[in-house]
């Protein structure tokens, strides 16, 4: 079954990765519809690029994309956006504490480096921090079960 597979790691580019959090925060944060429109006027890209984005983000199964409708994440992409979004909001937090930035600062630089942080080093602030719930701006920080095990 597809649980069984989650394990395995998918490759997502920056782009795709940027795509399913801005995706996320819309559809399950917010509760509105990333359409072509929204995403592309965030983006700053027209809609066939956009378009081009989600059919290879449905590929992978991280969304399903319909013609003129626009695209919701999968259960898969939802997982996905999660392990994103939370190397986001740990690196925030280090920002902030660590280093005093303000929640606007922390979070523009930890869009610059989050996708590209391996798990161990967010598990590592993680740990230093003891676990936190949210990030500087009061959103969710998710939890990962390879974190927590073994330390609490
Ligand atoms: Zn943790
Ligand atoms: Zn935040």
């Amino acid at each position: 079954m597809w649980r069984c597979s989650l394990s395995v790691k998918i490759s997502l580019t920056l782009k795709e990765g940027k795509y399913l959090t801005f995706m996320y925060r819309r559809q399950v944060e917010e509760d509105k519809r990333a359409t072509t429109t929204t995403l592309a006027k965030s983006f700053k890209v027209n809609p066939a690029t956009v378009t081009e984005t989600l059919q290879k983000l449905a590929k992978k199964k991280l969304v399903d994309y319909t013609r003129y409708y626009g695209a919701k994440l999968t259960e898969r992409g939802i997982i996905e956006a999660q392990k994103l979004l939370r190397k986001h909001r740990i690196l925030e937090v280090l920002f902030v504490k660590l280093l005093n930035f303000d929640a606007e600062s922390a979070c523009e630089e930890a869009a610059k480096i989050d996708h590209y942080c391996s798990v161990d080093l967010i598990n590592a602030i993680c740990q230093t921090y003891e676990h936190p719930d949210t990030c500087p701006c009061s959103k969710k920080i998710f939890r990962d079960p390879t974190c927590i095990k073994g330390w609490c």
